[in-house]
């Protein structure tokens, strides 16, 4: 098989010819249709997060050794092991990359995402960047019914994260309360899905107004240009007094502190983005205010399972992908980085 890796951090990927892997037991190999590329494929190609102040949170290369990166998979059934049932040669399937050990109390309670020794696919394992891809157990795949190739894989990571930590900052009434911070891939993904799963048309802010112009054709009800003067003041008037949720996809310095002080009395502000930094907060007024602040990191199998029946049932109504040959994974992460990409970008290979 040939697969696109990181051989050292930083450095562009190398395309590298390996064995392709064989299933048994539970496992099924993915010969893979479309990988999306993920802004963490950024951070672990760099090797670290950003934590603020000069301080960073290394990511390396697990145990040193070269890495196909990508998560976010969609693939055809290649091989099967001798105990996988109901799944066949040539289906074709999303897989749910954030294994845990199996063996522990997070992993008995739908939490191998939280696990401590975690396997997950294209981070510690084989990912998407290669043309195939061994998946642990059958339990981990999921139809996605006439989802675009190219933006199936997505749901995985991308969808996934938005749809966990939407569930997280509900309840939402109507559309004003709702606030998504980011107008790019996981913005748009989350916009769709809090249509599809909440009925409303939540309010968009980021610092682009071509990618804001891109949330209103999708139904944003409103958006905000955070960069500019009289945006705290519009967003108090467009949410009535203050944010009753507010879901960050940027996670930067920047736009925690624009949006936290926007947030209602007992309001919830999720952040999901890793761009980095820090922040400081007046505690009395985080007891006087009941504000809560959160994290949200991928989602469980669960609720990987609630994500894709929407999808199945065609209630999620299906953003733009551009999809390249993976032999162009290297200016990918480079224009991910550099804030470029308009929207979701997936590697396909050759079939
Ligand atoms: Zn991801
Ligand atoms: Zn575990």
């Amino acid at each position: 098989m040939k697969a696109y890796q990181v051989i050292e951090n930083g450095k562009p990927l190398e395309e590298r010819i390996l064995e392709t892997p064989e299933a048994k037991g539970r496992e099924v190999v993915l010969k893979t249709v479309a990988c999306g590329v993920c802004h963490s494929d950024v951070h672990i190609h760099d090797g670290y997060f950003e934590l603020g102040g000069g301080v960073q949170l290394p990511s390396p290369l697990p145990g040193g050794e070269p890495l196909t990166m990508g998560h976010e998979i969609f693939g055809e059934v290649a091989a099967i092991g001798e105990e996988v049932e109901g799944i066949n040669i040539g289906e074709r399937y999303v897989a749910y990359p954030w294994m845990g050990c199996g063996d522990c109390d997070l992993c008995d309670d739908d939490m191998t995402h939280y696990c401590a020794n975690n396997s997950n696919l294209g981070i510690h394992v084989g990912g998407g960047y290669g043309d195939h891809v061994l998946v642990p157990d059958q339990k981990y795949l999921f139809h996605a019914a006439d989802t675009p190739d190219s933006l199936a894989g997505s749901y995985a990571c991308r969808g996934l994260t938005a749809y966990s930590a939407l569930k997280k900052a509900g309840p939402y009434k109507k559309d004003n309360s709702l606030v998504i911070v980011s107008a790019g891939g996981l913005g748009v993904l989350a916009l769709k899905i809090a249509q599809a799963a909440y009925g409303i048309n939540p309010i968009v802010v980021d610092i682009d107004d071509e990618k804001l112009g891109m949330a209103r054709q999708l139904g944003a009800s409103a958006t905000i240009n955070s960069s500019e003067e009289g945006a705290a003041e519009k967003l108090m008037e467009l949410t009535e007094g203050g944010a009753r949720s507010i879901v960050d996809f940027v996670g930067a310095e920047a736009s925690v502190n624009f949006g936290y002080n926007l947030l209602a009395r007992g309001g919830s502000y999720v952040i999901v983005g890793l761009f980095g930094g820090q922040i400081s907060l007046p505690l009395p007024l985080q007891a006087l205010t009941e504000k809560k602040l959160m994290g949200s990191y991928v989602g469980s199998l669960g609720d990987m399972a609630e994500l894709m029946e929407l999808v199945v049932a065609g209630k999620i109504d299906p953003v733009a992908v551009e999809t390249r040959d993976v032999s162009e994974a290297n200016n990918t992460l480079l224009e991910m980085k550099e804030g470029k990409l308009l929207g979701l970008v997936a590697l396909t290979h050759d079939q």
